[in-house]
């Protein structure tokens, strides 16, 4: 073996930490087959199995261009030509023919590695004809893996993996994510993916290191290599030298020391230096989170995202009085502190309703959220019932997601009506006075949020999807991710206009946990800010270091910026000038 050098790959980070471990990769994306080993007794069989998926993709290509051509005529067929000359393209087999006994893994997945491959090389060409010919092989890659996959089993969860590794994925679902190894699995990092994205989200309340967004990463990575990867810098790096493992290893160690002083700062309240009082929440999405709420010093949960307990087991859903025992611990646990139960948030980039649900063009704009419960009126009410109930030992509150305006709110707080009055004849038990609130996340309920106040105690801006839908960025596409700005004029806008509308306002969006932007979050008059566990303790500190009087009169500046860098430079340079220990 030839000399091994160190290899650094550059991605987006997402959850902070450094893990130091092996590599595991898996190079599948939503239809892409997970990697498995072969022996050199299957390599021949393997090629059989290649071979008849070929020529089922071509008789479907044939097919379809002979339907095109009777509906649309001989120019609009002649796409599929191009797909036909792909298929059997040389450059593409031959190189199948060089990784295959290199890898030594089933053929399809080292099939779908050579194809990313070819396709990013096509992505970077200058002539945009060629550019455009990606969606066609990507169009040819899916088909020989669904005709591949279609004879044999195809597996929807991860396979089991060796201890203390890093996973490195094409892709990751929420789902996937939500069921990591967590014994086994030290971080991730994947080839695409964003900040925003729930993956994301799940890997900081997980406490898992992640890095996203890394070029050719399937194709540069090795299952066994040694690697780091480094959830500060965004870095993976492949074969570290010791000088490099040293180095992480006295990193690590002097980060773990800075977190433990700030956690044990954890009794002091979030309060500015001229007196100022934030509420500082936790977001929570796991059950094996309660406990760390406490230890975090949150003053109670602002936002318990209930769809993982309710939808992430892959079984059917919990019925009222399982969510009632689940709610009530959590309401116990966190007492005299109050709990926001989101409802159930389903559909768009999120854990589907109903797997077998029909497939939406548009899923971020189509059924999720609170649309998805008010069209299933009686799973929703089993979910109210259970909120309600665990109101009576504790505090709770609820909140409604993806609500856009004032029908739905009435037709929900009908909804919850009902619901008292059948605890009521039931004689079941619940605080009359539980809060209720809105997420504003959706541009035009931020528009009528005047309106909506009267209706409910409080809104919860969710900056995430907010800023997805005002900037029509979408939040987990990593080609845009650079323009998916949180201090867009629009965005921050929006926000303002949000918590002038004089009721409780909380931020539980990630833009809540970053440092740059909480003088801009507190000078906008946010009364409350909800984070990851892990992140509250620094926010706490960070507040402590701010003046209220000069984040309100940064945020009057802010409103007036032109462009998103001047609101971030200017909410940045306060948080420099405010903490810049905390960095
Ligand atoms: C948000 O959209 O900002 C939010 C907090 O909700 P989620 O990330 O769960 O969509
Ligand atoms: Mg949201």
């Amino acid at each position: 073996m030839g000399t091994v050098f160190e290899q650094r790959l550059r991605g987006l980070p997402v959850s902070p930490g450094i893990a130091i471990g092996n590599l595991r990769v898996e190079a599948r994306d939503c239809s892409a087959p997970l990697i498995h080993p072969i022996t050199e007794e299957e390599l021949p069989g393997e090629w059989k199995r290649f071979e008849a998926a070929l020529v089922r993709t071509e008789e479907e290509l044939a097919a379809l261009k002979q339907r095109v051509e009777a509906v649309s005529g001989a120019t609009e067929a002649a796409i599929f030509d191009a797909h036909l000359l792909f298929l059997r393209d040389s450059t593409i087999i031959g190189k199948l023919k060089q990784e295959l006994p290199l890898r030594m893994q089933n053929i399809e997945s080292v099939y779908y590695a050579v194809v990313q491959n070819f396709m990013e090389v096509m992505r970077t060409v200058d002539d945009p004809y060629l550019r455009s010919r990606v969606m066609d092989i990507r169009d040819v890659l899916q088909r020989v893996l669904r005709n591949m996959q279609s004879g044999g089993e195809v597996r929807r969860v991860l396979p089991p993996v060796e201890p203390r590794c890093i996973l490195a994925a094409y892709e990751l679902t929420p789902g996937d994510t939500a069921e990591l190894d967590r014994k086994n699995v030290l971080g991730f990092v994947t080839e695409t993916g964003s900040a925003m994205s729930h993956t994301a989200i799940l890997a900081r309340s997980l406490g898992l290191p992640a890095v996203v967004a890394v070029p050719r990463l399937v194709m540069d990575s090795r299952t066994g290599s040694p690697a780091i990867l480094d959830g500060y810098e965004g870095l993976l790096i492949i074969n570290p030298t010791e000088e490099t493992q040293e180095r992480y290893l006295s990193l690590r160690a002097e980060r773990e020391k800075a977190y433990r002083e700030l956690v044990e700062m954890r009794e002091l309240p979030a309060v500015t230096t001229d007196g100022h009082r934030v509420h500082l929440a936790a977001n929570v999405e796991f059950a094996h989170e309660f406990e760390s709420i406490r230890r975090s010093g949150a003053e109670g949960v602002g936002l318990y995202r209930t769809e993982f307990f309710l939808l992430g087991t892959g079984e059917s859903m919990p019925d009222e009085e399982e969510q009632y025992k689940h709610y009530r611990r959590l309401v116990e646990e966190c007492s005299p502190e109050e709990v926001i139960f989101r409802t159930l948030d389903a559909g768009g980039d999120k854990l589907p309703f109903e797997p077998s649900s029909e497939r939406e063009d548009n899923p971020a704009l189509g059924w999720r959220g609170i649309r998805v419960s008010l069209s299933r009126a009686e799973i929703f009410k089993q979910q109210l019932r259970a909120v309600l109930r665990a109101s009576a030992h504790g505090k709770a509150g609820v909140m409604f997601p993806m609500v856009s305006g004032v029908t739905e709110v009435r037709r929900t707080l009908k909804l919850l009506d009902e619901c008292r009055e059948e605890l009521r004849a039931r004689g079941q038990a619940y605080n009359e006075k539980m809060r209720v609130g809105v997420m504003i996340e959706v541009p035009s309920a931020a528009m009528v949020a005047d309106v909506l106040a009267r209706y409910v105690d409080f809104f919860s801006i969710g900056t995430n999807d907010l800023t997805q839908y005002t900037i029509a960025v979408d939040r987990v596409n990593h080609r845009v991710a650079p323009i998916f700005r949180v201090t867009h004029p629009g965005v921050v806008r929006l926000m303002a206009r949000t918590i002038e509308a004089g009721i409780p306002t909380t931020i539980c969006g990630e833009m809540g946990g970053d440092l740059n932007m909480l003088p801009l979050l507190v000078g906008l008059g946010a009364t409350e800010i909800s984070v990851g566990t892990h992140l509250l303790p620094v926010v706490r500190v960070a507040i402590r270091h701010l003046n209220y009087e000069e984040c309100k009169s940064m945020a009057q500046h802010a409103l007036q910026a032109e462009d998103s860098m001047t609101i971030r430079s200017l909410s940045r340079s306060m948080a420099l000038k405010s903490y810049p220990d905390l960095f």
